[in-house]
């Protein structure tokens, strides 16, 4: 017997009863960045693996030990994207979009790939929705950016569910100083760390702030903290962000232990947490990455960006019983016919009602059937109304318009009246 195929671990099907939850959210966030000025731009899942390892860099979980590598048949080293951002830079400096020191506010939504451990809202393919802006190094677009998320929490109804994180990695040279003072003080407490903190110590010593480890989170506690080694410049910038958020009344917490280990990250970094998802409660995060246009090669370009995580934001809305139920949207109008001369008006028919009522959602019999299987399948459907084309109403010119919710009459309707007759009904719903 043959094995049944199965999809691959962590690589989620997708089903009809989920993707209304999809595309309320899509939309809703395509929506907004539309009405901020962002621009989609598409990208390619397939890269040359060497653009991950420049942009995300070497000593990170994502290039060591996450990504989908392969050869392929011309021998190139490609794989399969693990995040947007190093894409989009590729992007816009092969078609010189941000030459002149133009300014680009751009979105991408798609699929991302990396070889996790697969559990609730971590999975080996996800979907991010995620903004990169280029050439504006002030903190005005960083609380845009902020206040572009705050806004669609408050659309989605999350507003309660999510907290601000924030904090600031200064510039790559407070950075370099802070790192040096990080790793003297965890070198003499190199025993009481874990295994993976061990081995950051010399790949990439920021990241172990961020250790779920209870031995090297204690150890942290009285460790220097990153404020304290932050030039006047980037501590500008950050107070520049946080009278914006306060302006509008943007509730934060500072975390000093939110970082990005790579030089090419420069003063702000934020987190979006909820409590309500367990252990992978991070749906969105960002920060600005000022060095990394010229890690590709590029001229210095400011860049700032974030990317949400769609299976875990549908995930939440779904918790909390914030997924609109009119999504799951009936139809309104089931066509049953009965006879092959019937069944060829009804199609003619049922076409001039979707030209006349423009989003009438008419579901037509497929299949023929008796009265009273078509008349269930109706029902089943979910219309609001029955249309009945027998021989008797072809030679009348009329249809039987049965109402499937209340308890009205069947009406006859002549089929030019139809169309007015539908909408008025439907309006009045
Ligand atoms: P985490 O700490 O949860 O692993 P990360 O720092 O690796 O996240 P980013 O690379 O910043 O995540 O990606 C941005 C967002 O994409 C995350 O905040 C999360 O919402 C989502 N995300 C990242 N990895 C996954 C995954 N494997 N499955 C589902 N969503 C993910
Ligand atoms: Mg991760």
């Amino acid at each position: 017997m043959s094995k049944t195929l199965q999809a691959i671990r962590g690589m989620n099907d997708i089903l009809p009863e989920q993707t209304p939850a999809w595309r309320y959210l899509e939309n809703t966030v395509a929506d907004l960045l539309d009405s901020y000025g962002y621009k989609e731009i598409r990208l390619p899942i397939l890269e040359f693996t060497e653009l991950f390892a420049r942009g995300i860099g070497e000593g990170t979980d994502v290039v060591d030990k996450e990504m989908y590598t392969f050869l392929d048949r011309n021998e190139e080293s490609l794989t399969m994207r693990p995040e947007g951002t190093a894409g989009c830079v590729r992007a816009v400096l092969e078609h010189g979009l941000t030459g002149g020191g133009q300014v680009q506010k751009l979105w991408y939504a798609g699929p991302m790939f990396r070889y996790e451990k697969p559990q609730k809202g971590r999975y080996r393919q996800f979907h991010q929705m995620g903004v990169e802006v280029f050439n504006l190094p002030g903190p005005d677009i960083d609380a845009e950016l902020i206040v572009l998320t705050w806004r669609l929490w408050k659309k989605l109804g999350l507003a309660d569910a999510v907290t601000l994180q924030l904090n600031s990695l200064g510039s790559s040279e407070a950075r370099a100083r802070y790192r040096d003072a990080l790793v003297a003080y965890l070198q003499d407490r190199y025993d009481l760390l874990d295994e993976d903190s061990q081995r950051r110590l010399t790949t990439n010593p920021l990241r172990i702030l961020d250790s779920k480890d209870g031995g090297t989170q204690a150890v942290l506690v009285d460790a220097p903290t990153l404020h304290d080694y932050l030039d006047e410049e980037s501590l500008a910038h950050f107070e520049g962000l946080k009278a914006r958020l306060d302006a509008v009344g943007i509730r934060y917490e500072i975390n000093q232990k939110l970082v990005r280990g790579l030089d090419y990250y420069s003063r702000t970094v934020f987190e979006w947490v909820t409590d309500k998802l367990g252990s992978q409660g991070t749906v969105c995060a960002g920060g600005r990455y000022d060095g990394l246009v010229t890690q590709f090669g590029g001229k210095p370009t400011p860049g700032v960006g974030y990317a949400m995580g769609v299976e875990r934001l549908v995930l939440l809305l779904e918790t909390l019983g914030l997924v609109p139920d009119e999504l799951n949207s009936p139809a309104d109008v089931y066509i049953c016919a009965f006879g092959e001369a019937a069944e060829l008006a009804a199609l003619g028919l049922s076409e001039q009602l979707r030209d006349a009522v423009p989003g009438l959602r008419l579901l037509v019999n497929a299949g023929a059937g008796s009265f009273k299987s078509q008349f269930k399948k109706a029902d089943k459907s979910g219309a609001r109304y029955a249309l009945i084309l027998g021989d008797d109403e072809l030679a009348k010119r009329v249809v039987g318009c049965k109402p499937l919710r209340d308890d009205s009459e069947q009406q006859n309707i002549a089929w030019d009246a139809l169309a007015e007759h539908l909408a008025a009904c439907l309006k009045r719903a």
